[in-house]
């Protein structure tokens, strides 16, 4: 997630269809140590060009569950509202989607459980911003874009 400024140098096309994929979990026998962090390097690198304070991988057309949100790096995250959650709306833009901002209703609250580079599974709470990025980054996981196919969650099952 970034503010609306950006250079273009590893992220794909905002048509790019790998962008609204499905992305495929990180499996520590099938993936190397050192291609999942080839794969973040590459992440970090097209975030801190960006300006932006979160990256999933499929934005550099990595069809893989790994995010960044701010300096947390976060291997097939799961995420869920907790406590006494509300749904704030508020303004994002995007890395892939540049010069777009939407109005997007988010969780203010959330556990995040993930897998970190050295396998071990992590739950932290996020708030606020750094819970509406993560969020934002998750999403792209699951080939939710801003602005093209997010589905308003104005309530809660
Ligand atoms: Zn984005």
């Amino acid at each position: 997630m970034i503010q609306p400024k950006m250079r273009d140098c590893l992220s794909i096309h905002p048509k790019d269809e790998r962008l609204l994929l499905i992305s495929q979990e990180i499996d520590c026998v099938k993936h190397s140590k050192d291609f999942v962090a080839d794969v973040v390097r590459k992440m970090r690198l097209a975030m801190v060009d960006s300006g932006g304070v979160g990256i999933a991988a499929p934005q550099i057309g990595e069809s893989y569950r790994i995010v960044i949100v701010e300096e947390l790096i976060m291997i097939n995250p799961t995420i869920k509202p907790f406590g006494d959650y509300r749904i704030i709306r508020d303004f994002e833009g995007c890395l892939s989607l540049p010069n777009q901002i939407h109005s997007i209703p988010r969780f203010d609250r959330i556990e995040v459980t993930y897998k970190t580079r050295d396998n071990f599974i992590k739950t932290e709470k996020l708030f606020g911003f750094s819970a509406r990025i993560a969020q934002h980054e998750v999403d792209h996981l699951d080939g939710i874009l801003i602005g093209v196919n997010h589905v308003e969650r104005d309530t809660i099952q």
